[in-house]
Formats: structure tokens, sequence, C-alpha cells
């Protein structure tokens, strides 16, 4: 017998596997398509450096990073997605055993990776407000003790964003890292928190260029927090988590195309909106939403998501949400997309 790891004994494969759909609003990308200039960029440029390592510790992206988020390069810290970020800081700052807080509902991958790395993933209900607003529940996520407390704002899958107030709260009373997620915080109307990562000691701001950047298939991510927190999630990542390509377009798209990056999100935003009515026309009530997708809570979800795959539209199905019960969630960008969408929901529900 092979002495595999004990932890990992009931822990399942994660697997994202999903049949073709030709129109997937499944997993909240940029449904407008790829950054221009990184044609431009894999045209002149992808095959000269293929036969090179990529620098360590992608210094060229760090430095965009620096610029566009308007901070030191000591600053940014990166990874192969953002989910490398997250994992690399559970594992920098967390010995096994020790407890990892987040609202739940929020990003699948997080209980997981913290079970990965033999930490206790410990879930707190998100608090659900008098119209569904919801916000964070700062005492309970404090009550756990955590020594790493995780935030999404905009939250996957519910859209909603955590109050200021709220983590502020959180992050003068929390006695370890504080790391909010921020993968789709171009959507959203403020509720950027990279002033808390540049100014406290224990917040790391996530970001990914996956998202509002349409960049998914490089696996760009980064974070930002001190000095001292970066250094640590550098040591937990190590020098090549890039390839050469993926840093070569990930720099030229936060150098030349945030314009072309905002004018896709202020569409998503519009066309979600639009989206929300055709939903609320159907009987649905969606949850409000500032990420780039939206919640709807719709009985018998599995059902409904395989009846809307046979009409060539994939969703992402949710059962039994904490607080939200079964739901679909709908990823949002050109209207044509999300004609589909209602089209087949018509016929489904
Ligand atoms: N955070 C959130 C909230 C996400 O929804 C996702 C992707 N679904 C990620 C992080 C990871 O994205 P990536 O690794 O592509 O940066």
């Amino acid at each position: 017998m092979i002495p595999f790891r004990d932890t990992y004994r009931d822990i399942p494969l994660y697997s994202p596997a999903k049949k073709p759909c030709r129109v997937d609003l499944s997993d909240n990308t940029n449904l407008f398509g790829a950054p221009p200039s990184a044609d431009r960029v894999l045209r002149e440029e992808g095959f000269l450096r293929l036969a090179r390592y990529p620098a360590g510790y992608a210094p060229d992206l760090k430095r965009a990073v620096a610029r566009y988020a308007d901070v030191a390069v000591e600053n940014v810290t990166t990874g192969c997605g953002s989910d490398d970020v997250i994992d690399c800081a559970l594992r920098a700052f967390l010995e096994p055993g020790d407890v990892v807080a987040f609202p739940d509902p929020t990003f699948v991958m997080v209980p997981l990776f913290a079970r990965l790395s033999a930490l206790k993933p410990v879930p707190v209900p998100l608090r659900a407000g008098s119209d569904l607003d919801l916000d964070l529940d700062v005492e309970g996520l404090l009550a756990t003790g955590a020594k790493l407390i995780y935030v999404c704002t905009p939250n996957n899958p519910t859209g909603t964003v955590a109050s200021r107030a709220a983590v502020e709260r959180l992050v003068d009373r929390a006695p370890g890292v504080v790391l909010i997620d921020q993968a789709y915080v171009e959507f959203a109307r403020g509720g950027d928190f990279l002033d808390l990562a540049r100014t406290r000691p224990n917040v790391l701001v996530t970001r990914t260029m996956s998202k509002a950047f349409g960049l998914a298939g490089l696996r760009v991510g980064w974070g930002v927090g001190s000095p001292s927190l970066v250094a640590e999630v550098e040591k937990a990542r190590g020098p090549y988590k890039h390839t050469t390509l993926g840093e070569a377009v990930a720099v030229s798209a936060l150098t030349e195309d945030v314009a072309w990056m905002e004018a896709c999100a202020a569409e998503a935003v519009e066309n979600r909106e639009r989206l929300r009515g055709g939903l609320k026309a159907l009987g649905l009530e969606p949850l409000p939403s500032e990420g780039n997708f939206l919640l709807v809570p719709v009985p018998e979800a599995r059902r409904v998501g395989e009846s809307l795959r046979e009409r060539n539209v994939n969703v992402r199905v949710f059962e039994g949400l904490t607080g939200v019960g079964d739901a679909l969630r709908i990823g949002c960008g050109p209207w044509p997309m999300m004609a589909s969408a209602l089209k087949a929901l018509k016929e489904v529900l």
C-alpha cells in the first residue's frame, strides 16, 4: 500500500467539467472576449518567448499591476490565477489545524483549498437583511477564532457586496489576516478595498485577469498587501507559476486595454439589469448583484439547469445554498446571449 496523505482521503476531486454549450454563461468570464492587445503580443512575441523560462517572481507583471493599482511593487504578489494566490495565502499564514472562516455561501474553492492544506474551514452564514441585501456577520466571523478570514466582495455566487463599515470592523478586530477577494470588483459601484491593502498590515486583496480582463485561459491573478504579507505569499508560491506568454499578455492588457475592459464591464452591467427585468417578468426574483452575473433562486435548479443545457444554454446550478436554497447563476455579457438564456428559461419553467 502506498501511504497517501490522510488529510486527502475523503476529499473528492473538484471537477468543473461541463458539457459544451453554444451559450456558456456558467463561469462569469468576459463574454465579449479577450483584450485586443493579446492578439498582437501572441503573434509578434509569443513564439520567441517560448524557449526561455519566465523571469522568477514575475517582475514585469508586478510592475504593470503596481502601475494599474497605484501601489508600490513591494505591495504586489501574483499567481497562476487568483485561485493560486488564495491557496498560497492559506499555506503561508496558517498551520495545519488552524481555522479559516468565510461567509456562506461564497467561492466554493475556499473550503476546498483549506481542507487540502489540512486547515479547518468554518462557514458563517451571510446575514440576510430586510431586502435580501446580504452583509457580513462580523461578530460571527470573529467568534470562530479564525487566523484567516476570507471575504469575497462582490461575492460569488450571490453577487452581493460587503459594506465598507463591516469590512473595516472586521479588519480592525481580526486576530490574523483578512483576505478580501475582489475578482469581480471591476463590475461594482465602488467597494474597492485596495486602500486597506495598502495601509493595513493584515489585509490581502486578491484580483484576477480572468473576469473583466477577459483572460481566464491565461491563469493570471494578483494580490496586494503590505510588503511583509506579500513576502510570505511569495515564499508559499515559488518563482515559476506564470508562463512567459501569460505574463506578457497580462502586462499588455493592464497597460493598453483598461478602457476596453471598462467598456465591456459597463455593457455587462447594463445587460445584467436588463436581464433582471426579463427574469422578473418570468416571476423570478434575482438577488441584488454588483458582479457580472445574477443569482436567481429557482426550485429544482438541477432539473432546470439540465433542461437549459438541452437548449444549448449553460448556467451554473446551485442546490441548497445557505439562506437561498436552489438557484441558478447566470453570467452576463452581450445581449443576444442574455436573450437566448431568457428564451430557454421561458420554455423550461
Ligand atoms: N475568486 C472568485 C470569487 C471567483 O469566482 C473565481 C473564479 N471563479 C476566482 C477567485 C478564481 O479565479 P482565477 O483563478 O481565474 O483568478
